[in-house]
């Protein structure tokens, strides 16, 4: 039942959002984690409720409203979640997110491990591409600029502050995603989404560059 009444509380929270990070993202996130949870046997529960929640106190979305702050630990804790299990989930949703090419942040459980995979992997192939896309002009970047490159963000300050166009968040992100996956089943499935990726760079740039 707190899985059902979770599910509803996060798509009235994101429904229709439009900068990749909507109801989908999460549904799909949460699918690609329980079918990476099965396999590594982890705690379904432990993973559902994490992928669930995992954006909804997201830094990306904080300017936004500071008093979303929270959001998370104050439903698990609505929901009569027993607190060892809620610390272990906010501990996830903490580490989650990507936070810059040159920033580790390494996951301590299995299941923080598989949730991770599974927001990386909707960042990756046509989906992945789409969600960038969306993201970037969210925030007012370029589609791409040539005389700007890519550069490696060595702290989370420079990651958030970064204004570079979105081809470029390819190589500053995506194209780094593949040797980041944590489990084996993840490592496998992201090898289409990664070489359909380069496929999709190749031919952006054939047409920018006049040479398709
Ligand atoms: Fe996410």
């Amino acid at each position: 039942m707190v899985i059902k009444n979770t599910q509803d509380y996060v798509k009235s929270l994101c429904y229709g959002e439009t900068t990749g990070h909507d109801w989908w993202h999460v549904l799909r996130v949460r699918n690609t984690a329980i079918k990476i949870a099965e396999i590594e046997n982890a705690d379904l529960e432990i993973v559902e409720l994490s992928a669930l929640l995992h954006d909804v106190d997201d830094w990306k979305f904080k300017e936004k409203s500071e008093a979303n702050e929270g959001i998370a630990e104050k439903w698990l804790k609505k929901n009569k979640i027993p607190a060892k299990k809620i610390e272990l989930i906010l501990e996830i949703i903490e580490c989650v997110s990507f936070k810059g090419s040159g920033v580790e942040t390494p996951m301590r459980t299995i299941e923080g491990k598989i949730v991770q995979d599974a927001d990386r992997l909707d960042a990756m192939g046509a989906v992945g591409i789409a969600r960038t896309f969306a993201y970037g002009g969210s925030r007012k970047r370029e589609l791409y600029n040539p005389e700007e490159k890519p550069e490696i963000h060595s702290s989370f300050e420079d990651y958030k502050k970064s204004k570079s166009h979105t081809i470029n968040h390819f190589y500053e992100k995506l194209l780094l995603l593949k040797d980041r996956m944590n489990t084996e089943t993840a490592k496998k499935m992201a090898e289409s989404r990664h070489s359909f990726m380069l496929e999709y760079l190749n031919r952006f740039l054939e047409e920018w560059e006049g040479r398709d």
